[in-house]
C-alpha cells in the first residue's frame, strides 16, 4: 500500500470557497473500484497550462474505472478553516489536497470523478478514509483530467470548458435552472 504523507496543515484562511463546496456534492463512495486495484496502479501525472490556469495531465492511457491516484494532503479538523481547493469530508474535517490534484479542472463532460474508501493501514488496525481519482472513461496521455465540480447555483460563473454538452455555467446540472432564474 501507498504510504499516506500528508503535507503541513497550511495556516491559510479566507472565505469560503467555491472548489470545497463543489468537492462535497462530487464526492461519494464507489463500490466498484476494488481496493486492490488502487495499490497497484502508478500515479503518472503533471500539471500544466490550460486556458483557465493549471490543469493535471495524463502521462499514460487510463482505462475506464481505473483509479489515476489518490488526493493526498493534509486532513483539518479546524471548523473555520477554508481555503481555494480544500474538499470537505463527510465527518466535518476537510483535505487540503496537495499538488498535482488541487490543480483539476472542471468539465460539464469531465473524464473523472471523485470516490473514496475506507482502507486498513498496512502497519495496524486503524482505518483512514482515502480519497482517489476515478477514470469514467478510456483516457489517452496528454489529455486533460477534468471533473465535474458540480457547485450550487449561488457560486456558478460562466464555463468555458469546451465541451459539446457545456452547460455555459459551472454548476450542478440540477442547479442549472436556478441559475437561469437567478440571472433573469
Ligand atoms: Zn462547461
Amino acid at each position: 500500500m501507498d504510504d499516506f504523507d500528508p503535507a503541513p496543515p497550511s495556516a491559510a484562511k479566507s472565505a469560503r470557497s467555491r472548489a470545497r463546496a463543489a468537492v462535497e456534492a462530487s464526492l461519494s463512495p464507489d463500490a466498484a473500484a476494488a481496493p486492490r486495484r488502487i495499490v497497484r496502479r502508478k500515479t503518472r501525472v503533471r500539471i500544466g497550462n490550460t486556458r483557465v490556469g493549471k490543469g493535471v495531465f495524463a502521462q499514460k492511457w487510463y482505462r475506464a474505472h481505473d483509479i489515476v491516484g489518490e488526493i493526498k494532503g493534509a486532513v483539518v479538523t479546524d471548523e473555520d478553516y477554508s481555503s481555494e481547493y480544500c474538499m470537505d469530508l463527510e465527518d466535518g474535517s476537510c483535505l487540503e489536497p496537495d499538488a498535482p490534484f488541487r490543480y483539476l479542472n472542471h468539465s460539464c463532460e469531465p473524464n473523472c470523478r471523485f470516490t473514496w474508501h475506507d482502507l486498513r493501514e498496512q502497519s495496524g488496525a486503524d482505518v483512514r478514509r482515502r480519497i482517489f481519482l476515478y477514470a469514467l472513461r478510456a483516457i489517452r496521455p496528454e489529455e486533460e483530467l477534468t471533473i465535474d465540480y458540480g457547485w450550487p447555483a449561488s457560486y456558478a460563473i460562466p464555463c468555458r470548458c469546451g465541451a459539446a454538452s457545456c452547460r455555459g455555467w459551472i454548476v450542478a446540472e440540477d442547479e442549472l435552472s436556478a441559475v437561469a432564474d437567478r440571472k433573469a
